[in-house]
């Protein structure tokens, strides 16, 4: 019995430390965390940091700024002129390897027309903080930053690093940004083991019931330009065939093309969590989305909304669309993009041969302007099971969700880092939706309690193995 003596001696330490850090966690004075987190994110929304151009080195120095004064090591680069990006790291014990707070300094442009209040001052109104980027991604940065500075002002060592990334160029891909310092400074977070970004939050659903949506899979872009080309000409005596002929016959084989629908295992696993929220009926077809789909009747409804619609099948729309500059001549080309988003899983390779088949033009060219590797990590991890307890915490269910979009954790996916899409912040449908819309606002409850649950996050991923499990509670 020594050895069963042991572990239960083991175990108490292991609670007794708990309870210290958490104690510690305790001694936080929330009320100030909110008045500061609330100054942080008004100043922080007042630098313009739209995207295109971005500008985001002045950004990245006002953050780079707040870790230096607190005597955190952080460092600031730049991709191209005023593209820049900030990086910090608070050193942990040593005892598992570094989670990244991965947020963007770029916000989508604003028009004030419809806005309450000049989109980039940052004004306080009924308890909330307006602008753009209140809540993409600036009120993400202001509770990842805040984490970083509460642990390391109130002495709470953790066994993991804590590495503050904030990146320029997240709205028009990354490239400048993420993409960037995952290509030119891979050496300054390689030994992470986790990425924390944006792309779930806490749902607040119609019905009142709350999920923690975690994204851990994306849809990937495979982004395509159709190309015809033909005899240029007078518009007064047309050839029977010319370029954009072509192109509008190819685009309507595009049209009338039905992908399969299939049901990925991220997907039947996204619905099926999301079961147990719904009414009695949604419920056991969520519970069984494979089965429920061969319903002639449930398959028209579910399949009539857009996006339950995009989760089951590739998707292809034609955006851009290019020919002749004046009515009366025939151009010598045409073209059209293609935004095509495939499920996860799907090779790239293969769905453009459909695509061409589909086209059957072999005078169509088609060409790859964007596209990466599918993009999902696996919800086996120390950081899921921490996300669990979290959300358990609350008595709400974690959602592992799908995205039809793409955020910047692809970057990281493909250097094998597990990669999750969660904010901390309880969201309802109507403060989502002001993402990239007028009046974005994110609420000083949130900014508090955004920065309390990540920091609670951050505490828990220190007490759960590195191999995902948490001993007898699992
Ligand atoms: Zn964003």
């Amino acid at each position: 019995m020594r050895r069963a003596a042991g572990a239960v001696a083991a175990a108490t330490l292991a609670v007794l430390l708990a309870a210290a850090a958490g104690a510690r966690a305790a001694d936080i004075d929330w009320a100030d965390v909110e008045r500061q987190a609330t100054d942080f994110l008004s100043a922080y929304v007042q630098i313009n940091t739209t995207n295109p151009p971005g500008n985001e080195a002045a950004a990245a120095q006002f953050l780079a700024d707040r870790f230096r004064q607190a005597g955190i090591d952080v460092e600031t680069f730049e991709s191209a002129a005023g593209r820049g990006s900030v990086l910090a790291r608070l050193k942990g014990s040593g005892g598992g390897r570094p989670v990244i707070l991965l947020n963007h300094l770029d916000v989508v442009p604003a028009n004030p027309d419809g806005w309450d209040v000049p989109p980039f001052s940052g004004a306080l109104r009924d308890g909330y903080v307006y602008g753009r980027g209140a809540l993409d991604c600036k009120g993400v940065g202001t509770v990842d930053a805040l984490a970083v500075l509460l642990l390391k002002q109130h002495g709470i060592t953790l066994k993991r690093d804590v590495i503050f990334l904030g990146t320029a160029d997240e709205e028009t891909g990354g490239k400048l940004g993420a993409g960037w310092m995952v290509q030119t400074h891979f050496d300054r977070f390689a030994d992470a083991e986790f990425v924390l970004n944006e792309g779930g939050a806490i749902e607040v659903l119609p019905n009142g019931k709350r999920a923690y949506s975690v994204a851990v899979a994306e849809k990937t872009p495979c982004w395509l330009l159709l190309t015809a080309t033909g005899r240029p000409g007078h518009g007064s005596a047309p050839q029977k065939e010319t370029a954009v002929t072509r192109l509008v016959r190819a685009l309507e084989h595009v049209r009338v093309y039905r992908p399969a629908l299939r049901v990925t295992p991220q997907v039947e696993a996204y619905y099926a969590a999301l079961a147990p929220l719904q009414d009695d009926a949604r419920r056991k077809q969520y519970g069984n989305l494979r089965g429920a789909l061969r319903d002639a009747k449930f398959r028209a409804a579910f399949l009539d909304k857009a996006h339950d619609a995009a989760l089951v099948h590739n998707t292809l729309t034609p955006t851009v669309l290019t020919g002749s500059q004046k009515t009366n001549v025939i151009p010598r080309s045409a073209s059209a993009e293609l935004d095509c988003r495939l499920l996860p899983g799907e090779e790239p390779t293969a769905f453009i041969d459909t695509v061409r088949q589909v086209i059957d033009d072999p005078e169509v060219s088609v060409d790859v302007l964007l596209n990466f590797p599918p993009s999902t990590s696996t919800t086996d991890t120390s950081l899921y099971t921490a996300l669990r307890h979290a959300a358990s915490r609350e008595h709400v269910p974690v959602v592992p969700s799908v995205l039809t979009g793409f955020t910047d954790s692809h970057y990281f996916r493909e250097k094998g880092i597990t990669s999750y899409g969660f904010v901390p912040f309880a969201l309802t449908e109507d403060e989502g939706s002001r993402e990239h819309g007028v009046n974005e606002r994110l609420s000083t409850d949130n900014l508090r309690e955004g920065t309390r649950r990540l920091l609670e996050l951050l505490q828990s991923l220190d007490e759960v193995g590195s191999d995902g499990h948490q001993g007898p509670q699992g």
